[in-house]
């Protein structure tokens, strides 16, 4: 769990704005849910073989003895407060986003934290295919927009059919695998039983090539659930997103059902833990957790990947310090308070001093804070009301007056 400092929050402000911005403009809407919840949220829904409900939630008793436990994830929350609120009686189709901290006790290293930071979108009440592939651009919009540009990205599609399709294909998995006990190891055979999907995904190089020769879903998929896969694939190709298809993409939580996705960085700094993203939908987990049956499918992409992904370095990101006004005695301390206000009031951001210093060490720290522009204000320039104003860039001076100054600091400072 780490502290965000600046100037590294700048780079996270700056994701967390271009999401906002995509995610308003596919007409999403936020949505805020408590990080507690009631632990039988996640069991029934995220599902009680998966590795985040078996080994990584943080899960205690309240003080009334209720087991709750701080969110893994999203989907949950919002399915949950989708249901409370009866929310298919307001809006048909919902568009819910949200973005926030989310918990799992996971094995520490880079890119992956035990709090990381989702943006996560979900939409209740549409079927069709092509919200499948909607969905899916505008992940890659997103994070176009932040800086990850589609051709260093890879979208990785599979399905996992309906319920039904995927109880036969289990069997047909359990089949292959126990064929071949003795190449599995103790992890594997363990999913054998509980969840067979999941031994697709191991990362053992044996288990890997076993898992090459295994039976695919997709082949024993129904004419329903083929057609849906396909138009969401000639829908994106059409809209101009490249995606392979990936038969051992099963992702970790139960509630998937038909198209999952996961999107991946082929740069930066991310090693192993290169998936930005992913989701899919789950047209029965409203339905399973006691609402009526509402299609559904949604993401979440991690903030902290996106980014280990963006190279530039986070000063960067920063916002730009127009003024800094530099004092020198007391009359001009108190002159400059309230000029600042105004200042500060109208957009421009300024720092002022409140210690006796040295015109030197004042200019000192402008340059420590990258100031644009500095006023140097003493007696002999509140007399002559003629202030300096000194590019800190360019070492220019300009003379002011007091009521030409926020004028004159927008002429000099693009901001
Ligand atoms: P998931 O909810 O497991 O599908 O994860 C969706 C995305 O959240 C992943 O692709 C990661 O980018 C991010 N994520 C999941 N778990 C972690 C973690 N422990 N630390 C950092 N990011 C994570």
């Amino acid at each position: 769990m780490n502290d965000i400092l600046p100037p590294e929050v700048s780079k996270w402000q700056f994701v967390e704005e271009k999401a906002r911005a995509v995610l308003e403009a596919f007409a999403y809407r936020e949505l805020r849910t408590p990080i507690l919840e009631y632990t039988p949220l996640f069991v029934r829904s995220v599902g009680e073989d998966t590795e985040v409900v078996e080994k990584q939630m943080y899960t205690f008793a309240d003080r009334d003895g209720q087991s709750v436990t701080m969110r893994p994830e999203g989907t949950a929350c919002a399915v949950r407060a989708y249901i409370a609120r009866s929310q298919w009686n307001r809006e048909p189709v919902t568009r819910w986003y949200y973005l926030g901290p989310m918990f799992r006790h996971e094995r520490a290293q880079r890119g992956r934290l035990r709090q990381f930071h989702q943006v996560g979108a979900e939409v209740f009440g549409l079927a069709a295919p092509t919200v499948d592939a909607e969905m899916i651009a505008m992940l890659v919009a997103l994070l176009a927009e932040m800086g990850i540009k589609s051709s260093d990205l890879e979208v990785a599609l599979n399905t996992l059919g309906e319920p039904e399709e995927r109880a036969s294909y289990r069997e047909a998995l359990r089949g292959y695998f126990s064929n071949h006990l003795d190449k599995l190891d103790e992890d594997s055979r363990q999913r054998l039983q509980t969840n067979p999907l999941r031994i697709l995904d191991s990362k053992d190089p044996d288990i890997q090539t076993l898992a090459a020769h295994a039976p695919v879903l997709l082949d024993r998929l129904g004419d329903t659930s083929k057609r849906h896969f396909e138009t969401v694939r000639s829908h994106l190709s059409a809209l101009g997103i490249q995606s392979v298809v990936d038969t051992k993409l099963v992702r970790g939580l139960d509630y998937y059902t038909g198209t999952i996705f996961e999107v991946k960085a082929k740069l930066g700094d991310l090693g192993a833990q290169n998936t930005l993203g992913g989701g899919g939908r789950y047209d029965r987990l409203v339905s399973s957790l006691g609402g009526p049956e509402v299609p559904a499918i949604g993401f979440a992409l991690g903030v902290e990947r996106v980014l280990l992904a963006l190279a530039e370095p986070a000063e960067d990101f920063e916002p730009v310090l127009a003024l800094f006004i530099a004092v020198l005695g007391d009359k001009a301390q108190a002159w400059a308070l309230p000029v600042a206000h105004r200042l500060r009031m109208a957009g421009v951001r300024t720092e002022v001093e409140h210690r006796q210093a040295s015109l030197k060490a004042q200019l000192k720290r402008a340059d420590a804070l990258k100031a644009r522009l500095a006023l140097i204000v003493g007696d002999n320039e509140l007399q002559s009301g003629k202030l300096v104003l000194r590019d800190l860039g360019t070492r220019q001076q300009h003379e002011v007056t007091e009521a030409e100054l926020e004028a004159r600091i927008r002429q000099l400072v693009d901001f």
